[in-house]
């Protein structure tokens, strides 16, 4: 994959310091333009919300943040993170499983809209928003009856809903939690606003549009039922981003159209939203290491680097391998011979002690030595955040910024 100037360079000058690899580079700059360019794609009205589980780095943040409407937490722990990182974002809590404490440290935190998953939860979010003295927007969010053609891409999907799953609300537990509101007579400190929804991720720009129309279509139904003045429907994330093709980019201008056409067909006062998170900052990131043995094994040649899994879950956790490109080192100072494969694939793998610690499977690299950079690319999504750090007690790797 192709590697910009300035992270080669930044990497040439990490790999001369005695602990500058592995490392992760965010590249600031290039995220801001990326970011200005969804929003330049979206229609005027649409809120942006960034999901903060994808990179919750506090400099990508407030780089996001400057473009978004505001950013999406899936934890207390988030929603304080988020709040400190960024001071005055517009906050929204979601995600299965919120405790009567984390509620109550989310609203402390700031968090003005809570997606609400679970009739359960309404009570405890109430005794939330009394104690913080001050009123809380609130979204169900809904598991829809959608058809699942409507979010089908087949590639690379995760299904969060359209059929049983632990997330959101069927149109049954939609009514019990709406009947629960108006029991409980909580429209005082809990304002029922509309309908969130996130069906699935991996969607390209049709699948999320047909996927979108669906859940928009359903949750205007069920605001118009339930009398909303100004509805509100969160459309979720989920827009794909393809590792097989680093060069590729979600559609996001035809989907910003297809969206403008859904707006206008909306009632009057009404706000419609999307949350992406790993389409936004994936590109961002790069994780640099350094080869440190390279062997063969039963003929098939395997490259060993610093670091691995522990600090770039994604390739092991979604099964792919991660694009790369190799940074040839040619400065080779021991007093021994340099181990090297040229002309055939490369099995790239980390530091860890299980057969699990793959980078990338069977990598064409025209030449591979011990002491070359690898540069791993679109690793700003789900990278070092979901990654299992203790695991063999390996130093944390170095975290650099490039403000081009
Ligand atoms: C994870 C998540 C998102 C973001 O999904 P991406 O695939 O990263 O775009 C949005 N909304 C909810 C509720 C989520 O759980």
């Amino acid at each position: 994959m192709n590697v910009p100037g300035p992270v080669r360079d930044l990497a040439a000058e990490l790999a001369r310091e005695e602990a500058g690899l592995p490392a992760y580079v965010y590249d600031l700059a290039g995220l801001d333009e990326h970011v200005a360019g969804i929003r330049r794609a979206l229609p005027p009205g649409l809120e942006l919300y960034y999901a903060v589980k994808a990179n919750p780095d506090p400099a990508v943040l407030r780089t996001v943040a400057r473009h978004a409407d505001g950013l999406e937490v899936a934890s207390a722990g988030e929603a304080g993170h988020a709040a400190a990182a960024v001071p005055g974002a517009a906050l929204a809590f979601g995600g299965p499983g919120k405790s009567a404490a984390d509620l109550a440290a989310a609203v402390r935190a700031g968090v003005r809209r809570v997606h609400v998953e679970s009739p359960h939860e309404l009570p405890a979010l109430a005794a939330a928003a009394r104690a913080a003295g001050r009123p809380v927007d609130v979204l169900f969010r809904a598991n829809p009856p959608v058809t699942p053609e409507a979010a089908a891409t087949g590639k690379d999907m995760l299904m969060m809903g359209a059929g049983p799953t632990a997330f959101g609300m069927d149109e049954t537990r939609l009514e019990q939690a709406s009947q629960q509101l108006a029991n409980l007579d909580l429209a005082p400190v809990l304002r029922l606003r509309g309908l969130h929804a996130h069906l699935a991720s991996g969607l390209d720009a049709d699948a999320a549009l047909r996927a979108g129309r669906e859940v928009l279509d359903f949750g205007r139904r069920w605001c118009a039922r339930h009398h909303l003045a100004r509805p509100e429907v969160t459309l979720g994330g989920g827009m794909a981003v393809d590792y097989t093709r680093p060069g590729d980019r979600f559609g996001w201008n035809a989907y910003g159209q297809g969206l403008a056409a859904l707006a206008r067909s909306g009632p009057p006062g009404e706000t419609l939203r999307i949350e992406p998170g790993r389409a936004v900052t994936a590109y961002c990131g790069w994780y640099l290491t350094r080869v440190l043995d390279v062997k063969h094994s039963y003929g098939r040649a395997f490259a060993v680097v610093a670091g691995g899994t522990h600090h770039l879950r994604t390739p092991a956790a979604k099964g792919h391998s991660q694009p790369c490109a190799v940074l040839p080192v040619d400065a080779w100072e021991h007093g021994w011979p340099r181990p090297e494969v040229s002309g055939e694939p490369v099995t790239i793998a980390g530091q860890l002690c299980t057969p699990k610690d793959v980078l990338a499977r069977e990598v064409p690299a025209a030449r591979l030595r011990v002491g070359d950079l690898v540069a791993f690319g679109l690793a700003g999504a789900y990278a070092w955040n979901i990654s299992h750090h203790e695991f063999l007690m390996h130093p944390p790797p170095a975290v650099c910024y490039l403000n081009r």
